[in-house]
């Protein structure tokens, strides 16, 4: 029987449906949560991923607003501008979309961001916490996966997670997450060995690689959970493609993400959640 899917499409209108009320309220005390971001001007990807995410924040009633950084943008300038939107106390959340121009320097952006904005989840700051275990905001994408595996009642006790990548934004934070639902985690990366091999083992497969259909249905154990984070433009394909291969997965696990429609909407989604949760936060401050 083919795997039942993890709705990330469906799920992500729910919360998105949750968020409208929790904005609503909040605009009533006279707050607007407002997500700010900032993005490499000359990169269509990026600029068209946050012209999405702002789209999203607009239609559940928030403001937003980008800061471009292009080719003659300077470190100082870029470092002037986080500093103005940290003390700027209607701004809620902040989003350094990747990849800033090259001359940029992203680590350093992000250490200057701090944690109080970080609606990403992904600066040193945040991160941070995520490995004490303390609170803070966690990665979008990674908090995205286990609300869907969570709302799904996918029970992660004990079980063996692989997760198959090791970037910062992705890769790490997931493992992380993994294991504080209690899963026993590995994490795969482009020098693993048998990775097939220890695939076959997993009962959780996150593939977070960005290599179209690397895994095929011979990787996974049958019943197994497969989470696809990949996107992938392949030329001559008619939609984008995940790191695993949809149909070959999905005959042998037991749930699967499709890709669209699986963890990209529960990514911008969670972004959202964070950007509302501080100005939440923020009423409390008050
Ligand atoms: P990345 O920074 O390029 O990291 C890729 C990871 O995959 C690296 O750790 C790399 O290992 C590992 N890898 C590469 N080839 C491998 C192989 N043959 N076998 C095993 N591991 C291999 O990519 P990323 O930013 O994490 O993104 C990964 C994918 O997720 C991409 O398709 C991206 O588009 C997608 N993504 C989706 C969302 C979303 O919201 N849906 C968000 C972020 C990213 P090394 O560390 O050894 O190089």
């Amino acid at each position: 029987m083919p795997a039942q899917l993890l709705d990330g499409k469906a799920l992500s209108t729910t919360l998105r449906e949750q968020l409208n009320s929790r904005v609503a309220a909040l605009r009533e005390k006279g707050i607007v949560p407002r997500l700010e971001a900032i993005v490499a001007s000359q990169d269509p990807a990026s600029v068209a991923y946050v012209n999405m995410k702002r789209a999203w924040a607009t239609k559940a009633g928030m403001e937003s607003g980008q800061w471009e950084a292009g080719a003659n943008t300077t470190q100082a300038e870029l470092l002037y501008q986080i500093a103005k939107l940290n003390a700027d106390t209607s701004v809620h959340g902040v989003l350094l979309q990747h990849p800033l121009p090259k001359h940029l320097d992203e680590d350093a952006a992000l250490l200057a961001l701090g944690s109080g904005k970080d609606a990403d989840g992904l600066t040193p700051q945040s991160l941070g916490a995520l490995v004490a275990g303390l609170p803070g905001f966690r990665c979008a994408t990674p908090l995205g996966i286990i609300r869907l595996l969570d709302h799904y009642g996918i029970d992660l006790v004990g079980k063996h997670a692989v997760v198959i990548g090791r970037s910062v934004i992705l890769g790490k934070p997931m493992a992380l997450m993994l294991l504080e639902k209690n899963a026993t985690v590995t994490i795969a990366h482009s020098k693993t060995q048998k990775l097939p091999d220890l695939c076959r083992m997993a009962d959780v497969v996150v593939a977070a690689v960005g290599r179209p259909e690397m895994v095929r249905g011979d990787w996974i154990k049958p019943g197994a959970v497969v989470v696809d984070a990949g996107y992938n433009r392949v030329e001559g394909r008619d939609k984008d493609v995940g790191d695993c291969h949809f149909e070959e997965c999905s005959e042998k696990a037991s749930w699967i993400t499709p890709v669209p429609g699986g963890v990209g909407p529960m990514t911008v989604v969670s972004l959202l959640m964070n950007t509302v949760d501080a100005a939440e936060a923020s009423l409390g401050n008050s």
